[in-house]
């Protein structure tokens, strides 16, 4: 699925803005029931595990991966919905990562999300009007007369008619509703907005209006925006830069079309492939990466990289190794990969062979029962 849309892509990107967020080596494990009976020591799921990451003021980072690769967890711990396991998070120069309920209540305000299913995320019993002044009301900042005239506001922002203030969200379509949770998320005009698949639910046409809507609310009101998404078309669309996720870890981080044009980390290189062109001859010519097996578990990664049980460039020192997330010689300065063997440009790595022992790879992907 490729994208065609009227507007007019990300804001304009802003290296040199103030960072708005930094995040330094975070680490977020949930704890699991383990499946061994005769044993007192506890399994962990390593959904996020060292993750630093900067997003500036009035930039929108992208963030793709496979289902389970830890984005929307890293989203939700960014937001503080989760407590983290380790490292920290900064919001606006201030170090928020262990901030109390009370004290976090009102940086709420500044981070706002939107979630991926306009179907599920409101209630089916609730006017808009009362779930878009929703903010209000908790934070006591607006009643009576003075909500309605701030929740018809937001309406007339995101497209909606302030006139369907009194309707139920059943009697809107799956793009209007996700335009009721954009609406929800201004109400205080937030500083970042963390977007979680927030159109992937949604018909493609109406995805466009979405995106568009998005882009055009960051350039009026400096929005910055952290954009999750499992389709790269959609976040190149939409992101100065991305940052592409695998199994927990940061594999690869650029500028988006530096990303596009460059990939150097395989595990991109193979999202790319699947990509579809509008370009008929230009798609002919591009061989499909395939990769071997499925992602791994994430309660026992692999060892060195964890892509290296499904990689087609596989050496053994990516089995005991873990690579670094550094720049490559000739490289953008803010494109980052973490490979020992970076994809070059031109390279078909579709015509590779892994040279690390089968058994091996086998057994860390997981193909084998009780491995
Ligand atoms: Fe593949 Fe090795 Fe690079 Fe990992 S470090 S992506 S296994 S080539």
């Amino acid at each position: 699925m490729t994208f065609e849309t009227t507007g007019s892509g990300p804001a304009p990107s802003t290296q040199s803005g103030d960072v708005l967020l930094k995040i330094e080596n975070l680490v977020k494990h949930f704890p699991v029931k383990s499946s061994k009976l005769i044993t007192r020591e506890r399994e962990f799921v390593h959904a996020v595990e060292d993750v630093s990451l900067e997003v500036r003021q009035g930039e929108t980072l992208g963030l793709v991966g496979e289902t389970g690769c830890g984005k929307s967890t890293l989203a939700r711990c960014v937001a503080r919905l989760y407590p983290v396991t380790g490292g920290k998070i900064f919001f606006d120069g201030r170090d928020i990562t262990s901030l109390s309920p009370r004290k976090m209540r009102p940086l709420r305000r500044d981070i706002q999300m939107i979630f991926q299913d306009p179907y599920g995320s409101l209630n089916p019993r609730r006017r808009v009007g009362s779930i878009i002044g929703d903010p209000f009301a908790i934070h006591r900042t607006a009643k009576g007369e003075d909500r309605k005239s701030k929740v018809q506001h937001l309406m007339e922002m995101v497209g909606l008619n302030p006139e369907h203030y009194n309707r139920f969200p059943a009697e809107f379509s799956g793009g209007q509703r996700q335009r009721i949770g954009v609406a929800r998320a201004l109400a205080f005009s937030p500083k970042l907005i963390i977007c979680d698949e927030p159109v992937s639910a949604l018909d493609v046409s109406i995805q466009a209006q979405i995106l568009n809507l998005l882009s055009d609310l960051q350039r009026e009101l400096g929005l910055t925006y952290i954009f999750i998404a499992h389709d790269l078309s959609v976040v190149r669309h939409v992101s100065n830069r991305v940052a592409v996720m695998y199994l927990g870890r940061i594999a690869e981080q650029a500028p988006s079309e530096e990303m596009w044009n460059h990939p150097r980390h395989p595990y991109t290189d193979a999202l790319l492939s699947a990509v579809p062109l509008p370009d008929p001859d230009h798609a002919q010519q591009r061989e499909r990466i395939i990769l071997a097996g499925d992602v791994p578990s994430p309660i026992h990664p692999p060892s060195g990289c964890r892509f290296h049980p499904r990689c087609p460039k596989a050496r053994q020192t990516c089995v005991s190794t873990e690579p670094e997330l550094i720049t490559r010689l000739g490289d953008d300065a803010g494109h980052i990969a973490a490979c020992h063997f970076p994809v070059e440009d031109g390279e078909d790595i579709s015509l590779s062979t892994p040279a690390i022992a089968e058994d091996q790879r086998v057994v860390e992907s997981g193909l084998i029962a009780g491995a």
